[in-house]
């Protein structure tokens, strides 16, 4: 499995884009930037796209997709994949004719350049090759993670979140994850927004390491560009071995 990273970090900053990351060129995990990372004829290739929740770092490129699609006449509709409140978000705050056109009227409603899914929730479902588990998180509005595997290995996707434990508690049994993708958006001396907003910090980090599958590297995104530094140094003094910075631009192997 490749895990292209589009898009590491929680917010736009100069050449930092938010989170997207594209699994086997064909389904998106977040869509926080698409057209900005990769060609038209990359983008045609994407079939399916899991989003965690309704906020902009996480969607954003979803709107510049469907209009590449559109532009191109894409000949099958684009999958928009979560949990029930997120795609119903999505429908009615974004892609509602105000914000965005209704990709899923347009070209026509029988033919449409956008498709709605939702997944019950820590129910493992079949998107495109892949196997996904959805399961609610720790968030400001409704977010899920994802656990996403093609049937020997995979990887757990945070999405935005504080401190949490179903996500864990749904990957006990589960055997061939090689990664777990953790968000940290904010350094420690900003733990009271951390904990409004329901973000990790480095320290939260620390003790969500506890819950985690011991031996499993723990790759980190979504640092707010404006800390990234500072965030950054505290995170390499966790636990050198174990976590790793994503970066943009670079493909992943499990
Ligand atoms: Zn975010
Ligand atoms: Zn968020």
């Amino acid at each position: 499995m490749k895990i292209r990273v589009l898009g590491a970090y929680g917010a736009e900053g100069l050449g930092q884009r938010p989170s997207a990351f594209l699994v086997n060129e064909r389904t998106l995990v977040d869509a926080g930037t698409v057209t900005g990372a990769l060609t038209p004829s990359e983008q045609l290739e994407i079939e399916h796209v899991l989003i965690s929740h309704s906020h902009l770092d996480h969607m954003a490129g979803l709107t510049y997709l469907t209009e590449t699609l559109a532009c191109f006449s894409a000949q099958r509709p684009l999958i928009v994949t979560s949990i029930a409140p997120v795609a119903d978000a999505l429908r009615t705050a974004v892609f509602n004719n105000v914000v965005w056109p209704d990709f899923a009227q347009i070209p026509s409603a029988t033919t449409p350049i956008l498709k709605y899914r939702s997944l019950a929730e820590e129910a493992e479902q079949r998107v495109g090759d892949l196997w996904v588990t959805a399961v609610s998180v720790s968030h400001s509005v409704p977010a899920a993670g994802f656990i996403v595997h093609d049937g020997s290995r995979g990887f757990v996707y945070s999405g935005d979140t504080g401190p949490t434990q179903a996500l864990w508690t749904s990957l006990r049994g589960l055997t061939g994850v090689r990664a777990v993708i953790l968000e940290c958006a904010f350094p420690n001396r900003m733990r009271a927004l951390a904990d409004a907003a329901r973000h990790m910090t480095p320290d939260l980090i620390r003790r969500e390491l506890d819950k985690l599958p011991p031996d499993v590297p723990v790759w980190i995104f979504h640092i707010k560009p404006q800390f990234y530094q500072e965030t950054a140094d505290e995170l390499s003094r966790i636990d050198a071995g174990r976590i790793v910075l994503l970066e943009q631009d670079k493909t992943y192997s499990l």
